[in-house]
């Protein structure tokens, strides 16, 4: 092995990533007085929460009645029954009070007549527990929300004094021999130097791992890195299987047309010019969660009704909208309907397909951020030393499926969770431990390896087969033989990891080991996503199996552990919390269970 050298680095906590998720814990962290460092692969402003546009969820209430109540019900909903009740509660209940933060801390809210945050309705979100009309419940900054949460988020991290380690790539955790997690080995892009960080707390903040798919709307650095060192620290993966198809993502190119479109009054329709949501689902129609949605252009598509050409996609409307709507709410994806699809919004509809846009599940944490490591004995049993947040964890608040503007209310609620519970439980004057130098080797040895690779496959190669497999077998409707089929080819993949090539063998900006490195996170995040699909026997939320056409919430209400060794996976279950952290009203009952019933929207 060649021969490495350190720079090593102490604090209190080491934050990785600078997402939404990432960029709210370093703030609060920084706040409380911590010493924090923010490690992150990319400039802090050009992760992938800058691209989410529709917005973030609250019952302000600006626009109408709402209540927190009626959000956590329509989340446990969207959800499908699977989602843990404590974390619903606890975000939908600190929802508002984390966007008058983000208000404070200077986001440029889109404003009503009155002055207050504009509300816009999003798919899923309702009054009256699901029995009243939509409500306008998403906080927008015009159609470009993210982008305007991150760089006011950023802006206040620096101004507390948190430290940045921009372009650094996290490449392993180090765990001492009790199995504490003690912090990091990262790898400085730039001079090509390795970095080990101390640290009392480490927070994954890495988000989704979209780019396991061929067509997704998320970016390019989306590769799942905290899953796949979490999984290689011997930490289960949850809930995997659910993976969300936007429904509208631009026919071919992918880009997302937010479901603000449809909030503001878009709709779809077949090659009949039919609006067939209608049929579907009658109460809320376009605006039903998007599960539901995309199953439906799925159906369409299937049963030949789809538009253009090969019958392949559907159409989004908006061009009945007043010109003036779609310049001041959705002036972005007006520009991206012009760049990628060729479409004037004003005159002609947008070609969509259902693509795939983000992960509800990740690694298992509580509502805290803290990870779990679950043992037969104790479900809930605590990882000490590790955090996760945003959407590389899984708390879990989106269940079997997300509600869409729930995800930036999930990064900063649980963000600033996590800032509370670290000032909870580090003792800042407390000494650092050494670091464990047996994990300290095996990181570097990896990498080493990583780095010498010389196989017959080009990583480019390998990521596509990935990609292609994963969008055929780990789709919008799955069966029996389709998982069966996936699960073999997604292993032969998997083991094709050993014989890839990496050609640079530099240290500085060597863009062909760091991709290697992500397609391995990317290739453990695949593998226990199919695994957990093949395993789970029923339809629930994002999985539709055909062969299991039903929910079963006797067998199946169930969060799934996909343990990964190797290119083996073993799946265990652990219980789903069924239970408010407070007794809340319905119809004049005081309840902690909210009962799974049918979804219909
Ligand atoms: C196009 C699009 C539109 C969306 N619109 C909305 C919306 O309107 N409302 C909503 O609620 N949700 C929306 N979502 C979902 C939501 O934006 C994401 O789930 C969320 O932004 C993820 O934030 P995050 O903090 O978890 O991670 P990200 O924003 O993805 O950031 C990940 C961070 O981790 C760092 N990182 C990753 N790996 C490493 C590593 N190995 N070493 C160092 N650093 C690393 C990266 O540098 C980056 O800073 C949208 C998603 C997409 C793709």
């Amino acid at each position: 092995m060649a021969k490495y050298e350190f720079v090593e680095h102490n604090y209190d906590v080491v934050v990785v990533g600078a997402g939404g998720s990432g960029l709210r814990a370093t703030l609060g962290m920084a706040e409380q007085g911590l010493r924090t460092a923010c490690v992150t692969k990319l400039f802090p402003t050009r992760s992938h929460t800058v691209a989410a546009q529709g917005g973030i969820a609250a019952s302000l209430g600006n626009m109408g009645p709402d209540e927190w109540h009626w959000h956590m019900y329509d989340t446990v909903k969207g959800s499908d029954w699977l989602g843990d009740v404590d974390a619903m509660e606890y975000l939908a209940r600190e929802a508002p009070e984390a966007i008058y933060e983000l208000e404070h801390y200077g986001v440029p809210f889109s404003r009503t007549e009155k002055g207050q945050i504009y509300q816009r309705p999003f798919g899923g979100h309702t009054t009256e527990y699901g029995e009243g009309p939509p409500v306008q419940r998403t906080c927008a900054a015009a159609d470009r929300t993210g982008h305007a949460i991150l760089h006011t988020l950023y802006g206040r991290s620096l101004k507390e004094k948190a430290e940045f380690f921009i372009e650094y790539l996290a490449l392993d955790l180090i765990m001492s021999e009790d199995g504490i997690c003690q912090g990091l080995l990262a790898w400085r892009l730039e001079d090509g130097s390795l970095h080990l960080f101390n640290a009392k707390m480490t927070v994954l903040a890495t988000g989704g791992y979209g780019r396991a798919y061929f067509s997704a709307t998320s970016a390019h650095a989306c590769t799942g890195d905290g899953g796949g060192m979490a999984a290689r620290a011997g930490i289960p993966l949850q809930d995997m299987e659910f993976v969300q198809f936007h429904p509208t993502g631009v026919y071919g190119a992918g880009v997302l047309i937010t479901e603000g479109a449809r909030g503001e009054g878009g709709y779809l329709t077949n090659s009949e010019g039919e609006r067939f949501m209608e049929r579907y689902a009658p109460t809320y129609k376009d605006l039903a969660s998007r599960d539901v949605v995309s199953r439906c252009m799925t159906i369409e598509i299937r049963e030949g009704r789809g538009v253009g050409p090969n019958a392949d996609h559907i159409h989004l409307h908006l061009n009945h909208l007043p010109p003036e709507v779609l310049s001041e709410r959705l002036p972005g994806i007006s520009e991206s309907a012009r760049i990628f699809a060729g479409v004037d919004v004003t005159r002609e509809p947008i070609p969509v397909l259902p693509t795939v846009h983000y992960n509800m599940g990740g690694i298992p944490s509580n509502y805290w951020g803290e990870v779990l490591r679950p043992t037969p004995d104790d479900p809930d049993a605590i990882q000490p030393g590790l955090m996760t947040i945003g959407e590389a964890g899984c708390a879990s608040v989106h269940g079997a499926n997300r509600l869409g503007s729930n995800s930036l209310t999930d990064l900063v609620v649980f963000g600033r969770a996590a800032a509370i519970r670290a000032g909870q439980i580090i003792e800042p004057d407390a000494p650092p431990m050494p670091l464990n130098s047996r994990s300290v080797d095996s990181a570097v040895e990896r990498f080493d390896r990583i780095r010498h690779m010389s196989g017959d496959v080009p990583t480019a190669e390998l990521r596509l087969i990935m990609q292609k497999i994963m969008q055929e077998y780990a789709a919008v409707f799955r069966s029996r033989d389709s998982l069966a089929e996936g699960m073999k080819k997604m292993t032969e993949a998997a083991k094709m990891e050993a014989d890839l090539s990496v050609t640079d063998r530099s240290m500085i900006w060597n863009s062909d080991l760091m991709e290697t490195i992500e397609l391995t996170n990317l290739l453990a995040n695949s593998l226990t996503t199919i695994a957990s699909a093949e395993a789970r026997r029923e339809t629930r939320g994002a999985h539709a199996h055909e062969d299991y056409p039903d929910r079963d919430d006797e067998n199946w209400r169930v969060h799934s552990l996909a343990w990964l060794d190797g290119t083996q996976v073993e799946m265990s279950y652990r219980p789903v919390h069924t239970e408010t952290l407070t007794p809340f009203n319905v119809g004049g009952v005081d309840t902690r269970l909210i009962k799974p019933k049918a979804r219909v929207y």
